[in-house]
């Protein structure tokens, strides 16, 4: 097939687009470098440098394009509190400019990435797709609101689209890895204190009620992730909108997560608690039974080895 891979330069998109020329497709990658990495965009793969609205419409017109990945997004929880219109105009703004783009063009096609935080603090555990979206923070809310904007172009122009709500994504694929500017999250924060780049990991909060008084998360393979995507292409149907979880199904506390970069690494990795880090929930466990039983998708790498690849990225780099 002939795909456009939006924010293609970045971490999960560029693993994704790696995964797609290896099955065979061809990727052009849109992508404004404004987080990601010209280098990042995997060989074979055409980049266009430039934003959603300003080139989506160009990129798409007559090309014959079969389908869009779509990753074009801004992803920072803080960020999006701060700057709420910002999140709106990148996230949902762009994204409406995408698919009317697509809607012109006739693309017919479009697998989405959405996040766990479009559900909020959970009601029960693990989170099923049915159970209510109440999203904490502006970066929830809007791809939430794609979702909606999904559900209408589907509804009403016949588009098919599959939305893929990511838990925490970790790992790397050879040289394609996590490079953000501001590292927020915990395994990479982790890995740098392993390689010397600061004092200690400040784990945030060990008075929640999990087991060992850390907070619980559901960690995903990159590649396993990736792999759903392709999948996900595959089961768009004109005129539907789908959703679906993507994470393992297990949990693991953020203390555990320190043990297991210690045991991959065999350093020290001081670590110190700190104050709990606003809008953390408790426990956020992915259901992850739906993708299985519809799309046949099984998580294979388990947290070592994400752990293992993000350490041999990181070293490598
Ligand atoms: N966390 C931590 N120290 C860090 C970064 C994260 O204790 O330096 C915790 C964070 O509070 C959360 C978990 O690790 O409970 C996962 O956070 P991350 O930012 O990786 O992903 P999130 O679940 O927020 O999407």
């Amino acid at each position: 097939m002939k795909l456009l891979v939006t924010g293609g330069a970045g971490y999960v998109g560029s693993v994704v687009s790696a995964l797609l020329l290896e099955a065979g497709h061809e990727v052009v990658v849109l992508d404004d470098l404004s987080t990601g990495h010209e280098d990042a965009v995997p060989e074979g793969a055409r980049l266009v440098r430039g934003t959603l609205r300003d080139t989506a419409a160009d990129v798409l017109g007559g090309a014959g394009f079969d389908a869009v990945l779509h990753f074009a997004a801004k992803s920072l929880v803080g960020e999006s509190v701060e700057k709420p219109g910002l999140y709106w105009d990148k996230n949902l703004g762009e994204s409406l400019a995408l698919l009317d783009a697509m809607r012109v063009a006739g693309v017919p096609k479009i697998v989405f990435s959405s996040t766990a935080a479009t559900y909020g603090e959970p009601e029960s555990t693990p989170i099923l797709e049915t159970d209510p979206t109440r999203p904490t923070n502006p970066y929830g809310a809007s791809k939430l609101a794609i979702d909606t904007a999904l559900a209408e172009y589907a509804r009403l122009h016949g588009l098919g689209g599959v939305s893929l709500r990511y838990f925490n994504v970790a790992g790397a694929y050879g040289r394609h890895g996590e490079r953000h500017t501001v590292e927020t999250h915990l395994i990479p924060n982790v890995l740098k204190i392993a390689q010397g780049d600061g004092d200690a990991v400040k784990m945030f909060g060990d008075d929640y009620p999990t087991p060992d008084g850390t907070c619980v998360r559901d960690y995903i393979h990159v590649t396993d992730l990736g792999r759903a995507h392709l999948l996900a292409l595959n089961a768009c149907e004109p005129g539907t909108h789908r959703i679906f979880n993507l994470g393992s199904g297990t949990g693991n506390s953020v203390r555990e997560v320190v043990e297991v970069c210690r045991a991959v690494t065999g350093r020290e990795i001081p670590a110190e608690v700190a104050p709990r880090r606003a809008g953390d929930p408790a426990v956020l466990v992915a259901s992850s039974e739906k993708i299985q039983a519809e799309l046949g998708w099984k998580p294979e790498r388990d947290l070592r080895a994400m752990v293992d690849d993000a350490w041999t990225f990181l070293r490598s780099r």
